[in-house]
């Protein structure tokens, strides 16, 4: 199943995407909870019942006509692996780490496709990563390697957006990686049972057309398991929270001369089996917020 976010007639609610529809599971399955996390949150029990609502004839709604936001909206947490794939490690001059490298992005930098992504003013070294996303299903910590897939609800795509010279600034990544707008994820969440194998997807990124980023996620250096494994060695997962996987070699950073993201141009993540997420640029916010 495609498990979407999705607003129309000013309320959002969850759904199943098929082709150039979508079934409204507020009107098909009216006792499941509306809102993804607590979907999740809901377990077997309602992916069961999501799958026999689209079954029994639903009401269809046009793709075109709703909006989809990104599936999981506001995440518990936003974690993100660096430095995972080979070529990538090359291109950036780096060394192999030899633990898994981890930082978090902010649960507000979330966005879903056809979103804008900020170009803030602070800096101009703006820059893309195209990355497979996992959705966490189930609570969970201490999940072995054997086991590790069985806590993933589904996978999605992601575009791990990077403010480049405030990443560099300080060891913890966090203040470049965090910025609002900074993480498109979607279009929607294949859940697991669609996908035989993770780590056998092409991913690329293409910015105004042209190819960046075209890799295989075969090429990670520690897997979906490894990381699934080490992340819940310290903490507890739970239902919504976001994992972005890597990105490979082909970052506008490690070209020569450097590609950055400026307002009017559109970038796009595709992946096999999961979809194309696309977002456009536009001038950074500079209000003051106070609410
Ligand atoms: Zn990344």
């Amino acid at each position: 199943m495609k498990l979407a976010t999705f607003t129309e007639n000013h309320r959002r609610r969850i759904g199943l995407v098929d082709g150039d529809r979508i079934c409204d599971l507020a009107a098909a399955a009216p006792t499941l909870p509306q809102s993804m996390i607590a979907f999740l949150r809901a377990g077997d029990a309602a992916m069961a019942e999501a799958r026999d609502a689209l079954a029994s004839r639903p009401r269809w709604l046009d793709l075109a006509r709703v909006r989809l936001e990104a599936p999981v909206p506001r995440p518990g947490k936003v974690l993100a692996i660096g430095l995972n794939y080979m070529d990538h490690i090359r291109e950036t001059g780096r060394t192999p780490p030899e633990h898994q490298v981890w930082f978090a992005k902010q649960a507000t930098c979330i966005v879903g496709p056809g979103a804008a992504v900020e170009i803030p003013a602070v800096s101009d070294k703006i820059d893309f990563e195209a990355e497979l996303c996992l959705v966490i299903g189930r609570r969970c910590r201490n999940v072995p390697r054997a086991r590790a897939l069985e806590v993933v609800a589904g996978y999605m795509c992601g575009n791990d957006i990077t403010v480049r010279d405030w990443q560099a600034r300080s060891p913890t990544m966090m203040m470049g990686k965090g910025f609002d707008t900074h993480g498109p994820t979607g279009p929607w969440i294949v859940t697991r049972d669609e996908v035989p194998d993770p780590h056998a997807l092409a991913i690329s990124c293409t910015l105004n057309g042209e190819v960046m980023q075209n890799a295989s996620t075969g090429e990670m250096r520690f897997d979906i398991p490894a990381q699934l494994e080490h992340l819940t060695a310290a903490f507890t997962l739970e239902p919504g929270d976001v994992i972005f996987t890597g990105t490979p070699a082909g970052v506008g950073n490690a070209r020569t001369p450097p590609v950055r993201l400026k307002p009017g141009d559109r970038v796009a993540v595709e992946i096999e089996r999961i979809g194309r997420l696309e977002n456009h640029c536009i001038e950074g916010n500079r209000d003051t917020l106070i609410a």
